[in-house]
């Protein structure tokens, strides 16, 4: 008998909920952009809860609030693979910069850059409540750091079982992946078959490996074969951050794709990723010979007041500036150095000439070393060009991140990325100058990320998806952020949903804050 009712009730539970089907949000009448590539079509999106429920003609439907969305596309929540947003939480939890640039995603920890103890770090997430989903990377700079200070030493046994303990800690408390910044220290004085043994501590896991390379000028080659085979020894997945060329090597960007190609026909899953911009952004310490950043600040300051070694240290970067066939340091903008605000937003031969002194390399290399005494700063370095940065958006494999924290509005003069990368993409390279079609742009920031980086749930347009929803005018989206006047929201994304909350509404912030911690496949398994 118990049998039978409750058989009975299973046979019309699914007509119980069809007849109660009532929506929280309904947006009518969208030009639908799934995130898989596919063409747009008109169609009505039923939002209950967190989840997209159905997608269709929902005219009869009844719902808490419909919004007409006439003539604007609806997509997949843009996602952010590759970004910096630690020590910004607290300040900024609206993460409006990501926001308003159609971000309901990010993938922290990048560049080898990440806290050691995620367990920890998701609990400050927690407590702290983003606007925009989070996940997050273990970064090899920080855990060698953890383990062997600054100092450009090799591990012993003892010194890699502890780093390779500490990477799959994190796997099990949620990493997506392992990441590695081999141009910053102590990550740097690191050989392959170290970053090859942490890896496959993450691979264990399944996680991803994404990678700063060694180098992204005259030794690209070289570094790409790095990334490449580490993912091959430690059998998983490759994401290459920021795929760009410096000088010597512009207009080789056709055979940089061809070597990630040449990869994938092994079978190695490997992927890109760029920021839409000429120009990037770090510390100025990357123009400094790696020796001389051998155990941190105050061995730099030593060494640099001996002046034979100061010679060494000119010398050496006048060899660098040939290799990168380049005649002054005008390329390099300072972003924010703390010592001297005035300084941010001039470039190194500016500054070198208003300190009074001639405009040679050596000179500008004088007062670089000038900068570095008093402290490092970020910079922004114009260093590719054009006609590369768009052939590797072409590349049907590469995804759009920002490679920022979330933007303290004001401050500094910091590179526009933080702003306006996924906007740029659709004003610039879509509407603009037609290089790819808008729901080619769409999945390059949504299902392609989604895929690589194993996020179930998100990415698609698709009923049973998390509700991460961004709702734009195509013909008038924009990033306003440039390099002169950075801090600028981008314009005309008119909704954004984040896990079915309205986040923006009618072109505003409203302050909700309903992003989800997003842990690895690491972290199921150890359920
Ligand atoms: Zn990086």
């Amino acid at each position: 008998m118990l049998k039978i009712k409750s058989l009975l009730i299973l046979c019309l539970f699914p007509a119980l909920l069809f007849a109660q089907k009532h929506y929280d949000i309904i947006l009518k009448n969208g030009k639908i952009i799934d995130g898989a590539g596919n063409p747009w079509f008109y169609g009505d999106v039923g939002i209950v809860k967190d989840k997209v429920v159905t997608i269709g003609n929902l005219s009869n439907a009844k719902a808490k609030k419909i919004i007409d969305v006439n003539g604007l596309v609806v997509a997949p929540g843009f996602i952010d693979v590759h970004t910096h947003i630690e020590g910004d939480e607290k300040k900024t939890p609206t993460a409006d910069n990501f926001i308003y640039d159609g971000v309901t995603t990010v993938i922290t920890g990048n560049c080898g850059l990440s806290e050691v103890d995620l367990k920890k770090y998701f609990k400050h997430l927690d407590s702290v409540k983003l606007s925009v989903n989070v996940g997050s990377l273990i970064g090899h700079n920080d855990v060698r750091r953890a383990v062997l200070g600054e100092a450009a030493v090799t591990p012993n046994a003892e010194q890699l079982k502890q780093m390779q303990n500490l990477v799959e800690q994190a796997m099990r408390d949620g990493a997506m992946g392992f990441s590695t910044g081999l141009i910053y220290t102590p990550g740097l004085y690191s050989k392959t078959d170290e970053v090859i043994a942490l890896a496959k501590a993450a691979a264990k896991y399944h996680g991803v490996y994404t990678s700063h390379m060694r180098n992204e000028s005259d030794k690209i080659f070289d570094a790409i074969n790095e990334a490449i085979d580490i993912g091959r020894q430690a059998n998983m997945p490759v994401e290459i951050s920021h795929f760009k060329v410096g000088l010597p090597n512009w207009n080789k960007s056709d055979q940089m794709i061809a070597m990630v190609e040449k990869a994938r026909q092994e079978g190695l899953e490997v992927t890109v990723d760029q920021y839409p911009y000429t120009a990037s952004s770090t510390t100025l310490n990357v123009l400094l010979p790696d020796w001389l950043l051998d155990g941190g600040r105050d061995s730099v300051l030593k060494r640099l007041a001996n002046p034979v070694v100061h010679q060494k240290v000119v010398d050496e970067m006048i060899k660098d500036m040939t290799r990168r066939t380049r005649a002054h340091f005008d390329y390099a903008v300072v972003a924010q150095w703390k010592n001297d605000p005035a300084l941010n937003g001039k470039n190194i031969m500016q500054i070198n000439i208003e300190k009074g002194r001639e405009s040679t390399i050596p000179n500008e290399i004088e007062t670089i070393l000038d900068i570095t005494k008093l402290g490092s700063t970020s910079m922004v370095f114009h260093g590719m060009n054009e006609d590369d940065v768009e052939n590797i958006m072409k590349y049907p494999l590469t995804m759009i991140i920002s490679d920022s924290g979330i933007r303290e509005f004001g401050v500094g003069v910091p590179h526009p990325r933080g702003y306006g990368s996924n906007a740029r993409v659709l004003a610039m390279y879509v509407r603009e100058k037609h290089l790819i079609t808008l729901e080619d742009a769409v999945r390059k920031m949504t299902s392609l990320p989604a895929q690589k980086f194993r996020l179930t749930g998100r990415g698609l347009l698709q009923p049973g998806m998390y509700a991460d929803v961004v709702v734009f005018d195509p013909n008038k989206v924009k990033d306003e952020s440039t390099f002169e006047r950075p801090h600028a929201y981008s314009t005309g994304f008119k909704y954004v949903l984040v896990n079915g909350q309205l986040t923006v509404d009618n072109f505003k912030h409203n302050g909700t804050r309903n992003g989800a911690i997003l842990r690895g496949p690491g972290y199921e398994q150890n359920k």
